[in-house]
């Protein structure tokens, strides 16, 4: 089953295919939802309160409603551990851009469900996790879009996307897929999130 994230350029449904061993990738320029979509996606992971992420970002406070204990990218480790249920676990790296060579080893590839998300792809061009499957999906803005954007919008590629990038444009999202600040998130989640420092 995929969860619908948004609409490609030729007008098919694009998502999160909730099946595939491949990792979502998720790449676009400042605001264009990378993080938003990454978030809705996490939402409706923990839907199903069997489940749980292990959630690795810039800013971990942007998280701090959701039920997950986020750390910054210099913390992954495996994530995955003895303790999770196969199935169970969804992994998610908002800003890949800050993970450094050393720690890429340590996604789950193939092991786990997960999401990345990127300001490009060159600054990913080379690195291990290019040489695996993913599924990359740019998003852009269908209003005054930049001129990048209008020439992914008329079909061609972007140089700084991998090949292969499906341009799509998100859907609409509500408040609470948006990141999160500190007055929206719940006191003990805060506390979390503030132990973890910026
Ligand atoms: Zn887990």
């Amino acid at each position: 089953m995929d969860v619908r994230i948004g609409t490609t350029v030729d007008g098919r449904a694009a998502g999160f295919a909730t099946s595939s061993a491949r990792p979502l990738l998720l790449v676009g320029d400042v605001g264009r939802g990378k993080t938003t979509t990454a978030r809705y996606l996490t939402r409706w992971w923990l839907a199903n309160t069997r489940r749980h992420t292990h959630v690795y970002a810039q800013a971990p406070s942007e998280w701090a409603d959701l039920r997950c204990e986020p750390e910054h990218p210099d913390q992954l480790e495996d994530p995955v551990g003895r303790d999770c249920r196969p199935g169970a676990c969804l992994v998610v790296v908002d800003d890949m851009d800050l993970l450094d060579d050393s720690r890429i080893s340590f996604l789950p590839l193939g092991r786990a469900r997960t999401i990345l998300t990127s300001h490009g792809g060159n600054s990913l061009a080379g690195r291990a996790l290019l040489d695996s499957e993913v599924d990359c999906l740019g998003l852009v803005r269908p209003d005054h879009a930049d001129p990048a954007e209008a020439a992914v919008l008329d079909g061609q590629g972007r140089l700084d996307w991998p090949i292969g990038t499906v341009a799509v444009i998100p859907d609409q999202r509500g408040p609470m897929d948006f990141p999160c600040h500190r007055w929206q998130a719940p006191a003990g989640a805060w506390a979390v999130a503030g132990a973890v420092g910026r």
